[in-house]
């Protein structure tokens, strides 16, 4: 108990709100809070606030997420990855609408059954909208204890979130929730950073056990990564003077529901005759194909390496399309479809944008 008090003592001692302004810190709306939170889980808290500052320009309530076509909404998210935030947040604004009439519960076990809403968006968007009394767990805050108690276990491990759990409700506020998952958060961010943290200007570098132990640049510890799966992407580009052929992803896979243009996935790498086949055979036509590469690039997700390829389709006629989900659009539209963030380096590096 008295470790406690020193903790959240010399912390919210050391914060200063007005140090490092945000436009999400200290409001007290929680459709804003929530917005704030989710585009956060995707980007650092800089790069974040011209998102933000998007976002809530477009959809400024709940009511307005709500009613927005989901397309919009993915296209209001381009460039901050992993669509299915969006997609969450798309559904769970219906949801509000229908059964909390439009506004986010006051209740931490609500907010936790709204989708793509988890443990810790629920503590955040209770304490810091509501005051209530729940304690969030972000990356921040597992560097903090992991470093201030010495704790050993690895922080992406779902078995060990409990123990963390217990040592971050030993030295909570609960009185103070909001600031002091601020504070906690923000001395993570600027104090106790991942590498060279300032330990020499801490407020608790009296306590802290992993600079007692010399543990500091040890911890906090995480388990290897399973090694990631390689995918190969090949991407055609169907295009004639004022139109190019385009095609929407559907399927339960990365970037639900974005457009991408005709693609021909490989487990390994492929030969142009293969792919020209497979182009025939996709379209079911038998219009005359040759390919040249445009470009090649690989993108590291967090569970695969896709290897993509651009090739340059040449046609000797416009095909009559059977692939699902396939669309003929003008290029001068081409802007309004949201597509995966590497898409634009390449439609701009070919002037379609
Ligand atoms: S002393 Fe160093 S490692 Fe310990 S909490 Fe402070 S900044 Fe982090």
């Amino acid at each position: 108990m008295k470790k406690s008090k020193a903790f959240h003592s010399a912390l919210l001692n050391w914060y200063n709100p007005a140090e490092r302004p945000l436009p999400w810190k200290g409001i007290k709306n929680p459709y804003k809070i929530w917005v704030s939170e989710i585009i956060l889980q995707q980007t650092r808290a800089e790069q974040a606030i011209p998102y933000y500052h998007n976002f809530i320009a477009a959809f400024p309530n709940v009511e307005a997420l709500a009613k927005a076509p989901l397309d919009k909404v993915l296209k209001t998210w381009e460039g901050l990855g992993y669509y299915s935030r969006a997609r969450n947040m798309h559904a769970a604004a219906s949801d509000i609408t229908s059964k909390h009439k439009g506004k986010l519960p006051a209740s931490y076990s609500q907010l936790l059954n709204l989708k793509g809403i988890g443990p810790y968006t629920a503590a955040a968007i209770a304490s810091f909208a509501f005051d209530l009394p729940h304690a969030v767990l972000d990356g921040n805050v597992y560097r903090v204890l992991s470093r201030y108690f010495n704790i050993a276990s690895p922080i992406n491990e779902s078995k060990s979130k409990k123990e963390f759990l217990n040592y971050l409700n030993k030295v909570f506020a609960p009185k103070k929730a909001a600031l002091f998952n601020q504070a906690i958060m923000d001395f993570g961010a600027t104090v106790c950073t991942p590498k060279k943290p300032f330990c020499s200007t801490c407020p608790f570098s009296n306590d802290c056990l992993a600079l007692k132990l010399g543990q500091v640049n040890e911890l906090p510890k995480k388990t290897k990564k399973h090694v990631k799966k390689d995918r190969y992407f090949h991407y055609l580009l169907v295009q004639n003077k004022e139109e190019l052929l385009i095609q929407k992803r559907t399927g339960k896979d990365i970037w639900q529901g974005l457009f991408q243009l005709p693609l021909i996935e490989t487990s390994l790498d492929a030969h142009t005759d293969y792919l020209e086949a497979s182009f025939q055979k996709q379209f079911k036509t038998k219009t005359l194909i040759k390919l040249s590469k445009l470009e090649e690039r690989t993108s590291v997700l967090s569970h695969q390496n896709i290897r993509t390829v651009f090739w340059q389709a040449e046609l000797d006629r416009k095909p009559k399309h059977s692939l699902r989900e396939a669309l003929w659009i003008k290029k001068n539209d081409l802007s309004t479809f949201a597509f995966p963030k590497m898409f634009d380096l390449f439609f701009k590096q070919f002037s379609l944008i």
